[in-house]
């Protein structure tokens, strides 16, 4: 529309934009709640918060802030390649792995190119095709789960130039095995290149782990993304990495902005990188968190995902937006996840122990206050 005064690429005017968990103010301010009292749980944070070894290295970093960032974030990579047993030139640093994922994506993809992703994924993997004017291939779910098979099939189209998996996957919480993973990454065209989302990796029980960095040395054609977002509990400082052959990470810097990643967030988290008892500790209060909400669903004769990950996909029904509403009045936010086309569920980060008591009432009561059993 020129009247506008700009004439946007056609393909950029047909994205619709990510819609985030709610914010806690926001809600309060809407509900007239104090805001000390909400419990989030829509966007997978983590309810203990940062570790200790996080802020002690930002508070010590601080002061140091009026200076530019370190544009190469030679310590935190240092810190990543030590901690993932790799060389640091396999290593790049982002503002949160979603940066990333777009400097994949705009790496790769241009109009006439093919991205694949499943059914029921990230919503940031489409947005990273449509941006660059790329043919978005989603492929059908399997009963929810991603169908590898027809994937691979997808890839084998011509002009197919990056898939996208995620492991666990998001908003399912559902798991792949390693060797699913490494049949399907060699079934993939070399030209295709493979993202491999471990945003949720520390969820993971030992044996269920993916030996990634094996999969990184073996295939030149894959890049494994991190985030300190989720089991870091660094969110809201925006800090995730990825891990590919150095030839792959020297391209992807050729288009990264020169401080992508601010000050604060590289001693942040690099002071936190090899914290595994504090790992360790969210892992097993996060399991337990599991636990008690499905036990609660399964109560309750609703159907869920069994998770793998920090959230649970549950099926509340058609009345699934009424609840939401209701529990937002009571200070809880969950996510809504209609717009990944699951009208009927909503997806629940897993809380501390009082969070997930809190949500549990909460819930009931919003069933009673819309007469739903
Ligand atoms: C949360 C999440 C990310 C990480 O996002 P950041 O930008 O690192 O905060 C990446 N992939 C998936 C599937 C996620 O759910």
């Amino acid at each position: 529309m020129a009247q506008q005064g700009f004439v946007a690429k056609e393909y950029i005017e047909a994205i619709s934009p990510y819609v985030a968990g709610k914010p806690i103010e926001e809600t309060a301010r809407e509900y007239g709640l104090d805001p000390a009292k909400i419990v989030k749980l829509a966007s997978n944070e983590n309810p203990l918060g940062m570790p200790e070894s996080a802020k002690k290295a930002m508070l010590q970093a601080a002061s140091g802030a009026f200076r530019y960032p370190d544009g190469n974030a030679r310590l935190l990579r240092a810190a990543v390649a030590r901690f993932m047993g790799v060389d640091d030139s396999w290593v790049i640093a982002g503002n949160g792995s979603d940066e990333i994922l777009g400097l994949v994506a705009r790496l790769v993809l241009k109009p006439g190119t093919r991205c694949v992703y499943s059914q029921y994924s990230f919503s940031v993997y489409e947005l990273s095709a449509q941006e660059n004017g790329a043919e978005c291939v989603q492929v059908p779910a399997k009963n929810f789960a991603v169908d590898l098979k027809a994937i691979s099939e997808a890839c084998q189209v011509p002009g197919t130039r990056l898939v996208f998996i995620t492991n666990p996957n998001n908003p399912t919480g559902m798991v792949l095995s390693a060797q699913e993973i490494e049949d399907f990454i060699a079934s993939v065209p070399s030209e295709c290149l493979v993202v491999f989302d471990e945003a949720y990796s520390d969820y993971l029980p030992p044996e269920k782990r993916v030996d990634s960095m094996a999969l990184v040395r073996k295939y030149p054609n894959v890049l494994v993304t991190r985030t300190f977002s989720k089991a870091y509990g660094l969110a809201g400082l925006r800090a995730g990495f990825a891990v590919a052959r150095p030839a792959l990470i020297e391209m992807i810097n050729r288009i990264r902005p020169p401080f992508n990643m601010n000050f604060l967030a590289q001693a942040a988290a690099a002071g936190c990188i090899d914290d595994v008892e504090f790992l360790k500790h969210v892992y097993e209060v996060n399991r337990a968190g599991v636990e008690d909400l499905q036990s609660f669903f399964k109560a309750q004769g609703l159907e869920f995902i069994p998770t793998w990950a920090n959230f649970i996909l549950v099926k509340v029904g058609p009345k699934a937006a009424e609840i939401n509403t209701e529990l937002l009045k009571r200070g809880v936010i969950v996510r809504p996840v209609k717009s990944y086309g699951l009208p009927d569920w909503l997806r629940i980060s897993v809380g501390s122990p009082s969070d997930n008591a809190r949500f549990k009432e909460a819930f009931v009561e919003s069933l009673r206050a819309l007469d739903i059993e």
